[in-house]
């Protein structure tokens, strides 16, 4: 997102999409020729390209399989880097080269880690299709648009899906149209498209952004009570974070609410803390609701009334075991992470070394 940046600290730089550029930076690095700096195609040229998992057998990951079927978004919520990385574009990879890779792991777990697995619905449709006879069970991320497609929803079903990450951003819609979230913006309410979601049973993680210029302490509380009344499986409330190089960022950065130029290189700035000046709060107060926020949604008491829906969470033994082996842990986390330094932070003085 910033190379001049990271060209202060590197001998050489790799920038964008790493496949094929990397292959010719290692060339050069074992001729000694090493440029200063190596582009990736772009778009990304998807075709031919296979997932070395082999490389993370025996060393204690979580028991799925990742992989990707698409990069970018065709989006352009003004928040998000994936949209400034990949300039609304959406490349997919070849639907028979994915299903082979697939076919040959003996793992049925498999987690897409798209952006937008559903940005193409046709193509989406045709991966879906032919990954039905693998009967593998797969989670990914989608833009609420895919409940418009019925036919896409009963092959997404049909496929595997368990569940996606689903970014709702927020309740209210001034907020929507502010981020630009086009995908959202258009629905009279949220109500009928978890209505669908529901009966088809998958398990929601439900991604919020909290501090836009409609909300407010008590906006985030209700938001927040909205979202354990709809008994998500999780959701993340995320605290608003100006990206470099996103239109949040420069919008930001031309209003002067930034309260640091380079929040990521600021030793101030710790994970959860806002960075900019909130509308209707103070910085402080949007920090504290966030993290009020993720302990309340994952208190144990909020945890065991979610369990309890028995079209989803708690719809068979999968649901259920995933349901309480994964949302104990986000809550160990959410402590674990906040308040965090970004980065390497030395504890010893260079010269004592
Ligand atoms: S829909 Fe999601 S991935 Fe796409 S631009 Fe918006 S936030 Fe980013």
């Amino acid at each position: 997102m910033i190379p001049e940046e990271a060209a202060q600290h590197a001998d050489t730089l790799m920038i964008g999409d790493a496949e094929e550029a990397f292959q010719e930076m290692i060339a050069d690095l074992a001729a000694g020729l090493l440029r200063k700096e190596y582009v990736g195609h772009f778009p990304p040229r998807l075709k031919g390209l296979r997932t070395r998992w082999q490389i993370f057998d025996n060393k204690h990951y979580l028991p799925l399989r990742l992989t990707q079927f698409s990069r970018g978004c065709p989006n352009n919520c003004e928040f998000c880097a994936t949209g400034s990385l990949y300039k609304r574009t959406h490349c997919c990879r070849p639907v028979d080269e994915v299903v082979s890779e697939l076919s040959e792991q003996k793992s049925p777990f498999v987690f897409f880690v798209d952006d937008n697995i559903t940005a193409q619905p046709d193509l989406a449709k045709e991966l879906f299709r032919q990954l039905i006879p693998l009967k593998k069970r797969w989670i990914g991320q989608a833009s609420l648009s895919f409940t418009e497609d019925p036919d896409l929803m009963d092959l997404m079903k049909r496929s595997g899906c368990a569940g996606l990450v689903v970014g709702f951003e927020s309740t209210d819609p001034a907020n929507l149209k502010q981020m630009n979230k086009n995908c959202n913006m258009h629905l009279d309410s949220y109500a009928p498209v978890i209505e669908k979601i529901r009966d088809i049973g998958f398990q929601l993680w439900a991604a919020f952004l909290m501090g836009y210029d409609a909300d407010d302490v008590k906006s985030i509380q209700r938001t927040v009570q909205w979202a354990i009344d709809q008994k998500f499986c999780f959701a993340a409330f995320n605290i608003l974070c100006p990206y470099p190089s996103t239109p949040l960022y420069a919008e930001m950065q031309a209003a002067d609410r930034l309260i640091y130029d380079k929040w990521w290189l600021d030793e101030r700035y710790h994970f959860g803390d806002a960075v900019f000046k909130p509308a209707r709060m103070t910085p402080d107060e949007l920090t504290e609701a966030c993290f009020w926020a993720r302990r309340r949604f994952n208190h144990p008491v909020n945890i065991i009334r979610r369990a309890f829906d028995f079209k989803t969470n708690a719809k068979d033994l999968w649901s259920i075991a995933t349901y309480f082996a994964y949302n104990p842990l986000f809550r160990r986390e959410l402590f674990k992470k906040h308040g965090m330094k970004l980065g390497y932070h030395r504890t010893t003085p260079p010269d004592s070394v």
